[in-house]
Parts: C-alpha cells; sequence; structure tokens
C-alpha cells in the first residue's frame, strides 16, 4: 500500500505530494487532468515571487517538480470512491483499486458556466472567472458582471474600483447577496445592476467586445459594450464522488480543520475541493503542503 496517496494533480495535489516525498515515504497521486485548473488559465500575475507566468507554464513546472521525486504518478485516472478500511481505498473508473494509510483529496473545483453561444470561444479572450487573476488586466475599461450573489457582488465592488464601469447582470428579479455588499454596491457611481436579466451571448471579434441580454419582463434584447466579463455564478467543487464518505458542507465542499484533516481518519483535504474561504494558486498550495504534514504526523502517531 501506499503511505500517502494523493488525488488530484493541481497546485495542491502536486505541493501535497511533493512534501510527502520528501519523507521518503511511499507517495502516490491519482490526477484526471495533472495541472487542474491552472492549464486553463492564461496570465498568473499573483503567484508570488513570479512577476508573471502562463497557466501550461506553471503546470509544466508542477509536473516536473513532481517527477524529481519517487513519486507514482497516475496520470488521467479518475477516482470514484473512497472506502475507509483497515486501510483507505480509492476506486478508480478504470477498476483498479488503490489502497493507501493516507489519503489527500485535492479534486479542485470547476466553475460553473452559463452555456451561451461565445462563452466557449472567448474564454481567456474577455471572458474570466476570477477577478483577483484577471480583473487588473481590465482597468480604465467597461466590464460587466454576470451573477448578482455574494461572489458575483464582491466582484462587482473589486471592479468598480479599477475599470470606468461595471454592469452586473443578474437572471432573478432581485440580487442574492449579502445586504451589506449591496449597499456598498449601490454606494458605488460607476456600477449599473440589471435584474431579471438573462445572458444570450458574449459576442467579439478576436476578444470580447459585447454582451446581448434579454430583458425577461420585456423579452427586449440589448447589447453592451464591454472588453471584459466575468462569470460569477458558482465555483463547484469536484467532490460528488465522494458520497457520503466525507464530511462536507452544503456547497459540497470538505470540511476541513486548520491541520487539513476530514471527519474520516487518516483522509486530509487540500485546495479548492475544500471549505477554505479563499480559492488561489498560492493558498492551494500551501494547504497542500498543510494536508501532507498533517498526514506524516498521523502516520508516525498511529
Ligand atoms: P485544481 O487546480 O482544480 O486541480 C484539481 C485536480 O484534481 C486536477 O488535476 C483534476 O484533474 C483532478 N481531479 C478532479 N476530480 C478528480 C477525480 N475524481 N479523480 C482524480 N483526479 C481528479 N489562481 C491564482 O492564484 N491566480 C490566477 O491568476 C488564477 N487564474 C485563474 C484563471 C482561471 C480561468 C481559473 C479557472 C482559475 C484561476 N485561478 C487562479 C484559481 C486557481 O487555478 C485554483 O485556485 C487552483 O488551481 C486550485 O488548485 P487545486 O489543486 O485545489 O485544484
Amino acid at each position: 500500500p501506499f503511505d500517502v496517496l494523493v488525488v488530484g494533480g493541481g497546485p495542491a495535489g502536486a505541493s501535497a505530494a511533493i512534501y510527502a516525498a520528501r519523507k521518503g515515504i511511499r507517495t502516490g497521486i491519482v490526477a484526471d487532468r495533472f495541472g487542474g485548473q491552472v492549464l486553463d488559465t492564461a496570465a498568473i500575475e499573483n503567484f508570488i515571487s513570479v512577476t508573471h507566468t502562463e497557466g501550461p507554464k506553471l503546470a509544466a513546472s508542477l509536473e516536473e517538480h513532481v517527477k524529481e521525486y519517487n513519486i507514482d504518478i497516475m496520470n488521467l485516472q479518475r477516482a470514484k470512491r473512497l472506502e475507509k478500511k483497515d486501510l483507505i481505498e480509492i476506486e478508480l473508473e478504470n477498476g483498479a483499486v488503490l489502497k493507501s494509510k493516507s489519503v489527500i483529496l485535492s479534486t479542485g473545483a470547476s466553475w460553473r458556466n452559463i452555456g451561451v453561444p461565445g462563452e466557449a470561444e472567448f474564454r481567456n479572450k474577455g471572458i474570466a472567472y476570477c477577478v483577483h487573476c484577471d480583473g487588473p488586466l481590465f482597468t480604465g475599461k467597461k466590464v460587466a458582471v454576470v451573477g448578482g450573489g455574494n461572489s458575483g457582488i464582491e466582484a462587482a465592488i473589486d471592479l468598480a474600483g479599477y475599470t470606468e464601469h461595471v454592469t452586473v447582470l443578474e437572471f432573478n428579479d432581485q440580487l442574492k447577496a449579502d445586504s451589506v455588499l449591496q449597499e456598498r454596491l449601490r454606494s458605488l457611481s460607476n456600477v449599473t445592476v440589471v435584474t431579471n436579466a438573462q445572458t444570450k451571448e458574449i459576442t467579439g471579434t478576436d476578444v470580447v467586445n459585447g454582451v446581448t441580454y434579454v430583458e425577461r419582463e420585456t423579452g427586449e434584447e440589448k447589447h453592451i459594450e464591454i472588453a471584459g466579463i466575468f462569470i460569477q455564478i458558482g465555483l463547484v467543487p469536484n467532490t460528488a464522488w465522494l458520497g457520503d464518505s466525507v464530511e462536507r458542507n452544503k456547497f459540497g465542499e470538505i470540511i476541513v480543520d486548520n491541520r487539513g484533516a476530514t471527519n474520516v481518519p487518516g483522509v486530509f483535504a487540500a485546495g479548492d475541493c475544500t471549505d477554505s474561504p479563499f480559492k488561489q494558486i498560492i493558498i492551494s498550495m500551501g494547504s497542500g503542503a498543510t494536508a501532507s504534514l498533517a498526514a506524516v504526523d498521523y502516520l508516525v502517531r498511529n
């Protein structure tokens, strides 16, 4: 069996695997797609000490770093079941069952798409999902935010600080964000909120130049010119496969303590799949290291 088996090959998983392997213990990593969300990212400018990098380049460095160590890499494999017996079992979709004394779950998350024309085409070409990551690219420009929940309104407030104008498009007849956020938003002069707005199409040539929405009350179509659009309709953790085996919150995020421990002894979790309040590369790597050191500590004590 493995001493530490990591499930997920993004920044959290890579960090967890390296920290474990450096202790000289038997370490494995299973990943559906090594690199994770980083592969879908264009510019990265907040990975501290690296002024600018590109997603695919950082993903390649992650893999290169993992390969420096004696780590059993199982890429292009999906986990489909976790079961705690004497050892912890991870069953893969190909039918193989891996056994380990401890497991670190780092299966990340996926941004929910709206599913409209232009969305796939202009991804990373004006369509963005992460304000902390891509917001500053639109300094001085007009942008839109789709989604009036907490993340959408937080995004709009953030963007209003450095963009020319922000239009918030909310499908329902009112915003769902906390009232303090709504008040803060209303105090800003360069924000327009449109409720009852169904986003219909994201337009552009090489890059985004506008968004078309339908006013749901009148059925009328409107088009606004923007340089960027932030889709904020939810981040879904990749944890459905766990079922009831590990405790998750109402968003499906794995509940962890400050050592990355879950409710199941020997099972730890790190990164975007957990209930960590902020989802960033640097945070995922840090929590991967924490979970890994906690797993090693668990092995020593058991
Ligand atoms: P992920 O990167 O999501 O990796 C999850 C891993 O688990 C993948 O290898 C995946 O294939 C695997 N996996 C999932 N399910 C299974 C399964 N059942 N079995 C096996 N493997 C599985 N953050 C920044 O700090 N700066 C940025 O500039 C930035 N820009 C971003 C731009 C975009 C477009 C996106 C989408 C995100 C961006 N982020 C950015 C956020 C950042 O990418 C994430 O916070 C980070 O990648 C999370 O790391 P993770 O390891 O927790 O999960």
